[in-house]
């Protein structure tokens, strides 16, 4: 069962010139910009409250990110609920029939255990799941 929204994926060309809406205008602080390998991005966090704006840039054509903005240009890309346990709630769901694009639980950036469900499954909301695994 999600207990809150984590955060707010945004798809961007480029994080340091997205950022500025946000850190210039909004006066949100950028956090540290890491690099998911296998998904051939960077990410970019920007805490607010209890949640955070991930910025997220391809850093290959290849990266599904580029494809997404090829396609619908930059904007809300994902809406991530923060869960216990990431492993169990991909197993409730496909249980559930519900059609994931993650079958199992991933790395995600900073110290996260992550999965997608299918937006076809969720009324085009790409939505994902995940758990904090690390120190904060
Ligand atoms: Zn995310």
């Amino acid at each position: 069962m999600p207990s809150q929204i984590n955060h707010i994926g945004i798809a961007v060309h480029d994080i340091e010139e997205a950022a500025k809406f946000y850190t210039e205008q909004l006066g949100l602080t950028l956090g540290g910009v890491e690099e998911v390998v296998d998904q051939k991005v960077k990410v970019a966090f920007l805490p607010i409250g209890e949640i955070r704006i991930e910025l997220i840039q391809p850093t290959s054509p290849e990266s599904p990110i580029a494809k997404y903005l090829e396609k619908n240009g930059p904007g809300i890309h994902h809406i991530a609920y923060q869960v216990e346990d990431t492993g169990e709630v991909v197993e409730k769901l496909i249980g559930q029939g519900v059609r994931m694009v993650d079958q199992q639980p991933r790395k995600g950036a900073h110290d996260t255990l992550i999965a997608f469900v299918h937006p076809k499954a969720s009324g085009g909301v790409l939505t994902e799941l995940v758990q904090e695994t690390g120190e904060h």
